[in-house]
């Protein structure tokens, strides 16, 4: 591993688990370089949206329960301290109940936009965690972005965290040249997986997705689907401040709602529309 190993990560630390292939992977690689166990002064966070996959969320106490690690399972709440409540495997929510209650609280639907829901459900929550649960000024903010994801490691390093937050990005995957194919390689060695696509990952229906992505996830259950077409509706009658209505907050996606979305997913015209042809799940992180 050279002169330093990437997974020697810098402390106090701050990993950002999202429950995928990758993240697990650099945790697996963190503990591993730390002679398995983890020391003290470094974290490891799990932000729960709600609309993650069954799969995802049983894959994160799986993780945890195979290496030995602590995950602290986060979610949005507004009347918990720091708007951040403490959750575990059992008692997460499945519904969407954090995404609903951001929502209502907004008044409008997150769109590529204006993507208020990882930053909310997600990024500050585990900063929450990390300044008052954690009680950290300063700490790293440890993400897995691999190498091959050059766009957003870019934007991850440009920005700068330490000068806003306190926390500081390290990127150990991108540092150790790890790309999606090691990814996948190492998982096929493991006794356990994820168990679901990698399309499927993170808010399954996100609308960060592909378009073909989101037809295939819909056709495979479309009642994935409700709870976006519930949202869309209950923000129907929103207008802007000038009374206006406004059509970029009624919708999570440019031009089509989800309800128009599942209509999609069973027209002939677009059943064969179905190349997954990127395999990146979406970029809820950056
Ligand atoms: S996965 Fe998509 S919908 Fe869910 S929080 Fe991230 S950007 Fe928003």
């Amino acid at each position: 591993m050279g002169i330093h190993d990437p997974y020697r990560i810098p402390r106090p630390a701050v990993i950002s688990f999202s429950g995928g292939r990758t993240s697990g992977y650099m945790l697996e690689h963190i503990v591993a370089a730390y002679g398995g166990t983890l020391p003290d002064d470094i974290a490891v966070v799990f932000a729960n949206t709600g609309l993650e996959h069954p799969a995802t969320l049983d894959f994160v106490d799986t993780c945890s329960k195979a290496w030995g690690v602590d995950i602290a399972w986060v979610e949005y709440d507004w009347d918990a301290p720091h708007r951040t409540r403490i959750v575990d495997h059992r008692g997460a929510s499945r519904g969407g109940e954090p995404y609903a209650a951001l929502i209502d609280r907004k008044g409008f639907a997150p769109s590529v936009g204006i993507r208020f829901c990882t930053g909310f459900l997600k990024r500050d929550r585990i900063e929450s965690h990390a300044r008052y649960r954690l009680g950290l000024r300063r700490w790293h903010s440890v993400v897995g972005l691999r190498a091959d994801e050059r766009s957003r490691v870019l934007r991850m390093r440009a920005r700068d965290c330490g000068s806003r937050t306190g926390a500081r990005a390290v990127l150990p995957l991108a540092d150790a040249g790890v790309d999606e194919r090691d990814v996948l390689a190492w998982w096929k060695r493991q006794p356990f997986d994820l168990g679901i696509p990698s399309y499927a990952g993170n808010c399954v229906l996100c609308f960060l997705k592909g378009r073909a992505k989101l037809l295939r996830l819909i056709r495979e259950d479309p009642s994935r689907a409700d709870w976006w077409i519930e949202q869309e509706r209950r923000v129907s009658n929103r207008t802007n401040a000038q009374g206006r209505a406004c059509e970029s907050m009624k919708r999570f996606r440019l031009g089509e709602t989800y309800e128009e979305l599942r209509a999609a997913a069973f027209n002939q015209a677009d059943l064969f529309d179905d190349a997954v042809a990127d395999t990146e799940a979406c970029y809820c992180t950056d």
